[in-house]
């Protein structure tokens, strides 16, 4: 049966293009907003009182204008006002950052773990002290919290159904954590840490602009995410982008996941300490000593590098010709590593990728660097506030500032 759209809906949705346009582009003049939302000048100029009088957005001095005519007033995010909280539950590390309206991440804060504080109990532990360390001296309403984990996340639930890194299997962190938190709690959504990092560079980063994006990120393991046609590609249940787990060499290592020869057993920082002999540690300091004996010059890293640059030119083409996009980035280990990749990554790719599809690609090192992720999480986090800005009025009050 056809549904009609009543005035709250085209309201709320109205509200929601010109508060996510103002997310994406920051300050700029109200008739530009006018022109990008394709409303009519007084809708607008309901719409932006609304949200300033939500505390969302901020209106301010015109902006000066080349033409004549009176100037348009400005219209820009509340740097004070609502919040969404990010947290990057790496293997090493745990990151946390306020993001904001506009995309501005503040009060950044990573905390290093020990191997025995890796299990879903520690890390909900761990993760719950530093929101609420946070919080309490906040100030400012958050409407969500966004969680990027280095696994395979089931769309809907948040069900962590594997994350070899950490040696989880289904575990429900969104219900740990939430019941570490109390009640009231703004609204924890999960997602693949790649998969958030790819959001943030195709809004942000080296992607802006790109609907058509591959992203790899080498971390202890490798993990991917795909922007198809400007919009997260996640499969049937969200579990797509796995390229860490992409044959590439049917004669290599066994893999965490079961299989033999996965891009990650090749690829990865793991992979690559292992091969130089060294100790296979999570820690970032193995990775900047490799990446520092690889610009001294040391031949058997560049070696294992040039090694890596095949196996993930590999990658890349199988993943070019199946996904077609316009420009493949490279991130974490990848992007911090690129020149010593590029001399075999490259003619791997111009010599098996077929033409039409080469022809219309580029690759490129990501450009966010480590914050890509808590950028993606904040996404995750003002999400919902995002798709429906009325959203706040139903928050319960311990989410808000008093
Ligand atoms: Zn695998």
């Amino acid at each position: 049966m056809a549904r009609g759209v009543n005035n709250e809906s085209v309201r709320a949705q109205n509200l929601s293009a010109v508060l996510t346009h103002v997310h994406r582009c920051g300050r700029l003049s109200r008739s530009d907003l006018t022109a990008a939302t394709g409303l009519n000048r007084s809708t607008v100029g309901v719409l932006v009182t609304e949200l300033v009088e939500r505390g969302l957005l901020i209106e301010g001095d015109p902006v000066a204008r080349g033409t004549p005519g009176r100037p348009s007033p400005s219209v820009q995010p509340a740097e004070r006002g609502a919040a969404g909280l990010a947290v990057d539950v790496g293997v090493a590390t745990i990151g946390l950052a306020v993001g904001g309206i506009g995309g501005a991440l503040e009060q950044r804060t990573v905390i290093d773990r020990a191997s025995e504080r890796r299990g879903p109990e520690a890390t909900a532990d761990d993760v719950a002290a530093l929101i609420m360390e946070v919080t309490v001296s906040l100030g400012r309403p958050v409407v969500g919290i966004g969680v990027a984990v280095p696994g395979v996340v089931r769309r809907g639930d948040g069900l962590v159904r594997t994350a070899a890194n950490l040696g989880w299997r289904d575990v429900p962190f969104t219900d740990l954590l939430t019941a570490r938190l109390g009640q009231p709690c703004p609204p924890v959504l999960l997602g693949n840490d790649a998969e958030l990092g790819a959001t943030a560079e195709h809004l942000r980063g080296a992607g802006a602009g790109v609907d058509d994006l591959l992203y790899l990120l080498g971390g202890i393991g490798v993990g991917g995410g795909i922007i198809a046609g400007g919009r997260p590609f996640g499969g049937a249940a969200g579990y797509a982008g796995e390229v860490g787990h992409l044959v590439v060499n049917p004669m290599g290592q066994e893999c965490s996941c079961g299989g033999r020869g996965c891009l990650e057993t090749e690829v990865g920082q793991a992979a690559l300490l292992r091969r130089l002999g060294r100790p296979v540690t999570p820690e970032g300091e193995s990775r900047v000593q490799l990446l520092a004996d690889a610009a001294a010059g040391d031949p058997e890293v560049r070696t294992v590098l040039a090694e890596a640059g095949t196996w993930l030119g590999r990658a890349v083409t199988s993943l070019a010709n199946v996904l077609n996009p316009s420009r493949v980035l490279l991130a974490g280990l990848f992007a911090a590593a690129y020149p010593h990749l590029l001399d075999t990554l490259q003619p791997e790719v111009d010599g098996q990728t077929q033409w039409p599809n080469r022809a219309v690609m580029t690759i490129a090192p990501a450009t966010l660097g480590e914050e890509a992720v808590l950028l993606g999480a904040a996404e995750l986090a003002l999400a919902p506030l995002l798709a429906d800005p009325t959203a706040a009025d139903r928050l319960p009050t311990g989410g808000r500032a008093s």
